[in-house]
């Protein structure tokens, strides 16, 4: 077996194991395999062990991607800062946006989003640690985000993001997703569409999932320690 199958066979492994404890139905967390940095061929081999979902943080870098994969069902996720005057690609290829943190971006993807394509669905990163340095707005600020991205017809406002400061203290990962599912849980009652969680990496996955986590994004653990000087 290659080294992305068994390690693909890891960690849905230990997602399905962080389900079961947390009593939640089997299939209640998607696999977000995050690829950046990685060659398509890469991403090829983790199709044929049937993951179809991708994370992608570069736009250059994953718009040869998606042209490279094109004859394959993926499911492109978009996980990294927006710029503003980058939205257009992003709107035309992806399918799910997980970084949408300001009115501004979501507008732009909305209205750039082409008229044949489904909805693009998107989640509102949120800085639930309230670090100075973090992407994502401030919690107080997500009900009217919301509110107003729910208008665009082309947009479908799935649900939430986060990137929690990193802690081995897992009572602390807790508490912090913990805030997260309670941030979607006021969200559902004026906006009940919204059914997804994207929380959790490698170190804090199990945390998320026990916290309603519907979609942890992994990298990795699955393709090896990227080489950025590459
Ligand atoms: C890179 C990245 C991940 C995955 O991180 P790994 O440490 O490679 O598992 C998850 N989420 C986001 C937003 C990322 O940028």
């Amino acid at each position: 077996m290659s080294t992305i199958a068994s390690n693909l066979e890891t960690v849905c492994q230990q997602v399905q194991m962080a389900v079961a404890q947390a009593g939640r139905p089997e299939n209640a967390v998607t696999l977000l395999a995050v690829s950046k940095t990685r060659p398509a061929a890469d991403l090829r081999a983790a199709y044929a062990e049937g993951q179809r979902d991708f994370g992608e943080n570069y736009l250059q870098e994953s718009l040869e991607k998606i042209d490279a994969l094109a004859d394959l069902p993926l499911c492109w996720h978009f996980i990294g800062p927006i710029q503003s005057n980058k939205t257009r690609p992003v709107a035309e290829h992806f399918h799910w946006v997980h970084s949408v943190e300001r009115e501004k971006i979501g507008r732009r993807l909305a209205e750039q989003r082409p008229a044949g394509m489904p909805p693009l669905n998107i989640c509102l990163q949120v800085n639930i640690s309230g670090e100075a340095s973090k992407s994502g707005c401030l919690p107080e600020d997500v009900p009217a985000l919301a509110a107003a991205l729910t208008q665009q017809p082309a947009l479908v406002v799935r649900g939430l993001m986060a990137i929690p400061q990193a802690t081995d203290d897992e009572a602390e990962q807790r508490a912090v997703f913990g805030r997260m599912q309670q941030l979607l849980c006021d969200l559902q009652t004026d906006h009940p569409q919204m059914d997804t969680l994207s929380m959790g990496m490698s170190g804090d996955m199990t945390a998320a999932i026990a916290a309603g986590s519907t979609m942890v994004r992994i990298g990795t653990a699955i393709f090896g320690a990227r080489d950025y000087s590459a």
